[in-house]
């Protein structure tokens, strides 16, 4: 058992004031791994206080210096990356090689995009050549919350502390509850890179907790949020009073569009994706619409790819799919799954229940739905599970139209070879991405949602841009 109770506040590991202990549990054995401690207002505002001391001189520190700390935190971050992917397989369940490839990866290439990001960043520039004399300056925006989901944690810590110590802010992380062992290793990381004192924070929590002292907190300028649309709400109406600048990366419900002359892996690939992270991304193309012509095909590579989908322990190498991450998450699929059938969906993968193999742990079969129409719970509610929901269509129009038709806008697929088509689709999708044949986008590029998705855009320059406010002063003689 690991004991990880303490908070590093204002450079330093500290015991809460008062312990408030909570059990991390293997997701992979339902039994507890560590025991971390929830914080309280006084911890909370311990560290806010330590944040707002700190922003005054790292504010104004120069570009190359932040870059040469950055710098020295991506070193340390390499070396200590499998310890990463250690902790993330373990919090959260996601197995061995793919924590080290995907889920630890994910923390040192944002690392890397970055600090090419800020090499670049333009802070200061005149408004016009017919206003030369207006300078328009880029400023960090204050004391930052920084509020992570257990799904990617790593990515999602990357993309929110990163960038907010690129542009100059300081910061308090509160890392889900669910998965904070990958954020405390983190702290130790930021610790040994040597930021001074009070520009990052780490203090353990949940929502009701730290998370709302958080977003109602006076001192704090800036709550940047990564995961559900409830609490994105509910973090959007308590930051209100204080006017804070609040940006969201909430939940998806992705259609990954299958037309007539798409790709032979197109299907598969589908499902994989859909699968990968044992459905836990909110950019998982959980809706696959396919072309009628191709919709009797699709349903048998969809039905043999599940089939073919190897459900084990995190601890395991090799290329399977883990656990959910908890009893929360595993009761929520397991209702999702008996509501699709119940709702009518035609089941041709999976179901209710454990794979056969397993007898504790949060292990999902992995599903498989045909015929799902548009009203159905599973085709409208993002069920972070593998669970793949599939239907068919006639026209493009048709295609476009239920793909549209959900509350989120995150990520779309497309799967044709015409080019043209490509390009007339992803204009007519209503989200942030539009991924098309499986190609990934290149590094630095924006990632978030349109509707209930959220509003913020994570990585690279506009992962930047987020951290900022901008100021105009005239008369800037040179
Ligand atoms: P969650 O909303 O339950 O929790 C996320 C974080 O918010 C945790 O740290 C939690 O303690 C905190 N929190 C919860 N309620 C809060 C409140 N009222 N005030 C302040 N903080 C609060 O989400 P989760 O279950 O950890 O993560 C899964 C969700 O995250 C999914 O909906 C998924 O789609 C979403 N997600 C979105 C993105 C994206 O970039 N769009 C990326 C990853 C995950």
């Amino acid at each position: 058992m690991l004991y990880k109770r303490n908070f590093y506040i204002n450079g330093q590991w500290v015991a809460p004031v008062t312990t408030n202990d909570y059990e991390v549990i293997d997701p992979s054995t339902e039994k507890a791994c560590a025991v971390i401690s929830f914080g309280d207002q006084a911890d909370t505002d311990a560290a806010v206080s330590a944040a707002k001391a700190a922003f005054i001189s790292w504010s104004q520190t120069s570009i190359e210096s932040r870059i040469e700390k950055l710098e020295k935190l991506l070193e340390i971050y390499m070396r200590r990356s499998g310890e990463m992917a250690e902790a993330i397989s373990l919090e959260m369940g996601a197995p061995i090689d793919m924590s080290k490839t995907q889920q630890s990866g994910s923390g040192s290439w944002h690392i890397e995009v970055f600090i090419k990001a800020l090499k670049e960043f333009e802070f200061e520039h005149v408004l016009s050549v017919d206003s030369p004399e207006t300078m328009i300056i880029r400023e960090p925006i204050g004391v930052c919350a920084l509020i992570t989901p257990w799904n990617w944690p790593m990515n999602q810590v990357a993309l929110k502390v990163i960038p907010a110590i690129a542009a100059g802010c300081t910061m308090i992380l509160k890392p889900s509850e669910v998965a904070p062992l990958s954020s405390m290793l983190f702290a130790e990381m930021m610790d040994e890179a040597g930021f001074s004192a009070g520009v990052f924070n780490l203090v353990n929590g949940d929502g009701f907790g730290v998370g709302t002292q958080l977003s109602g907190h006076l001192d704090v300028d800036m709550v940047s949020f990564t995961g559900s649309t409830r609490a994105g709400m509910a973090i959007s109406k308590n930051a209100a009073d204080t006017i804070k600048r609040v940006s969201l990366e909430l939940g998806g419900k992705g259609a990954n569009l299958i037309f007539e002359d798409a790709d032979e892996q197109a299907v598969k690939r589908g499902v994989q994706r859909c699968f990968n992270n044992s459905g836990q991304s909110c950019n998982a193309p959980t809706r696959m619409l396919v072309h009628r012509s191709k919709y009797a095909q699709a349903l048998e590579i969809a039905q043999q790819t599940a089939e073919q989908t190897k459900v084990e322990a995190a601890n395991q190498e090799g290329r399977h799919i883990g656990p959910v991450v908890s009893q929360l998450q595993f009761d929520k699929i397991q209702g999702l799954i008996k509501q699709g059938i119940d709702e009518g969906a035609k089941l041709i993968a999976g179901g209710v229940g454990r794979p056969e193999q397993h007898k504790a742990g949060y292990f999902v079969r992995p599903t498989v739905f045909a015929d799902v129409t548009p009203e159905m719970t599973i085709s409208q509610e993002e069920i972070f599970g593998p669970v793949l929901a599939i239907s068919a269509f006639d026209t493009e129009e048709e295609a476009i139209q239920i793909a549209n038709d959900t509350e989120y806008g995150l990520t779309n697929y497309i799967q044709t070879q015409d080019p043209a088509r490509a390009k007339r689709v992803a204009r007519q999708l209503r989200s942030g991405m539009v991924e098309v044949n499986g190609k990934p986008m290149g590094a630095g590029s924006p990632f978030g949602g349109y509707k209930q998705s959220g509003n913020g855009r994570e990585g690279g320059m506009w992962g930047i841009e987020d951290f900022l406010e901008t100021k105009a002063v005239s008369n800037w003689v040179v």
